[in-house]
């Protein structure tokens, strides 16, 4: 072991991005678009990476696996639309190129040598998982109701309508990730030292959803939740660190109304309580904590909540939502 390892440990960083870190709401989805806001996201991200930190990165899919399904449905009578287990690693491979051109780029420019490696990962979840029964994220775009009726009787999809935005969308099981397939060989390249010569973008989107039948391993029509599999991922590598990275600067109680207070520093007991007693948005900032407790629980070092240009300040201590172990 070297002196600087025995003064300085090792800091194993696990970043999962949300998807508003390539798209935001009101953008329109171009390329152009999702390499500027991935530029900026990148340059964060360059200027953590040093001797004393690897970093792996894992990042959501919802905006461009929406957009491979509409590009599917409208291309239906040309070309047969592929199902939504391969639209999954499609955006995948496009996400992950995407995050090494600029990341590896924004590396270069800082002269940290290390190469960017996107790995199309697939993560096991249980043929009788209850989600299965019970379809619930919705994916794709809105439908009119008669619409939504045409679409369940020919393809047999599931449909909820959503009485806010006013529309019917697919909705498909997000069913709990068990395994991640490909963590043997990551873990063992980090065990190997790669983690100092390569960034890692694993476990895109979730992950492409697979279930095990003996030894074969079968894409199913289900999308699994970035967040929970970022504590898969986080525990999988030994990670001592988790940041989940979002469009707001942290975790709040109140959230959204007038007594908000952001969350700095918080015990896990406390950041638990505020969880049980409902804070934090079901299918938003509550997975992310959620995922954040279980990596704490199965003993990771701390756990960060914030948004990218707030990261820096938060992995130093100074911002963010702040878990210790
Ligand atoms: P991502 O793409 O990063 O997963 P999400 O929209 O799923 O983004 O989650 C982030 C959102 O969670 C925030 O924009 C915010 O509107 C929402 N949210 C819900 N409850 C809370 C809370 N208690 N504190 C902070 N944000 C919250
Ligand atoms: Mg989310």
């Amino acid at each position: 072991m070297t002196a600087r390892r025995a003064i300085r440990p090792r800091d194993r960083l696990v970043v999962a991005l949300g998807g508003n870190a390539i798209q935001r709401a009101h953008d329109h989805g171009t390329w152009r678009e999702s390499v500027r806001r991935m530029r900026g996201t990148a340059r964060v991200l360059a200027a953590l990476v040093g001797p004393g930190r690897e970093l792996i990165v894992t990042h959501g899919n919802g905006p461009q696996v929406g957009r491979l399904l509409r590009e599917a449905e409208l291309g239906a009578r040309e070309v047969p639309p592929p199902p939504l287990h391969v639209l999954g690693a499609e955006s995948e491979g496009q996400l992950g190129y995407l995050i090494a051109q600029e990341l590896g780029a924004a590396l270069a420019r800082r002269g940290v040598r290390r190469t960017v490696v996107p790995i199309v990962s697939r993560t096991e979840v249980a043929p009788r998982d209850p989600a299965f029964r019970r379809p619930t994220k919705p994916v794709g775009q809105f439908y009119p109701a008669s619409e939504a009726r045409k679409l369940r009787a020919r393809l047999g999809w599931t449909l909820a309508e959503d009485r806010e935005r006013g529309g019917w969308r697919r909705v498909v099981p997000s069913p709990e990730p068990v395994g991640w397939v490909e963590a043997p060989a990551v873990r063992a390249m980090l065990d190997a030292g790669l983690g100092a010569r390569c960034v890692f973008v694993v476990s895109g989107g979730g992950g492409v959803p697979v279930v095990r039948r003996g030894a074969t391993l079968t894409g199913v029509d289900a999308v699994i939740d970035k967040d929970r599999a970022a504590a898969l991922v986080a525990r999988a590598v030994g990670a001592s660190t988790l940041a989940i990275v979002t469009d707001v600067p942290g975790a709040a109680v109140g959230f959204g109304t007038p007594d908000v207070r952001w969350l700095g520093g918080v015990s896990r007991a406390e950041l638990a309580r505020y969880a049980r007693a409902g804070e934090f948005g079901a299918g938003s900032m509550g997975p992310k904590v959620e995922a954040g407790l279980r990596f704490l629980r199965a003993g990771g070092h701390r756990f960060l909540i914030s948004d990218i240009p707030t990261l820096p300040a938060a992995l130093a201590g100074r911002a963010g939502t702040r878990v210790p172990r």
